[in-house]
């Protein structure tokens, strides 16, 4: 199974999710390749595997902050997650699914069981 990080590249096309521009493996500082928490963990506190990412520049990481993600974050997961290998998918569901029933953060539990269904939903497309 590739890396998540590795998973990630190749279903983004190599590009910032945020901002739609290239990223680079050997850039540092700003334009490092970071893995950007869509549901920012300063609000749900660590989810462990559960925190669904996408690869963002280091800075749109920053400028992203702690937004909660809109209609257009999440219809951009989707996209990409959808071309995510299914194995990879499976054991987050998996994840997920214990982390929605058990969390102590509400913001937490709410994150874990969108993750859970989004990719119960993607596991099944035709
Ligand atoms: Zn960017």
């Amino acid at each position: 199974m590739p890396t998540l990080s590795a998973a990630l590249w190749e279903a983004q096309g190599g590009v910032c999710w945020w901002c739609g521009q290239p990223l680079s493996p050997f850039a540092g500082g700003k334009l490092a390749a970071t893995r950007d928490h869509v549901f920012p963990k300063s609000r749900t506190g660590p989810l462990g595997d559960v925190g669904v990412t996408l690869l963002a520049h280091r800075a749109c990481n920053a400028k992203r902050a702690a937004s909660w993600p809109t209609d257009d974050d999440i219809r951009t997961l989707v996209r990409v997650w959808r071309r995510m290998p299914p194995e990879l998918m499976h054991n987050w569901r998996r994840s997920a699914l214990g982390q929605a029933c058990h969390h102590p953060n509400p913001h937490a539990r709410a994150a874990a069981a969108f993750t859970a269904l989004l990719l119960q939903l993607l596991e099944r497309r035709p």
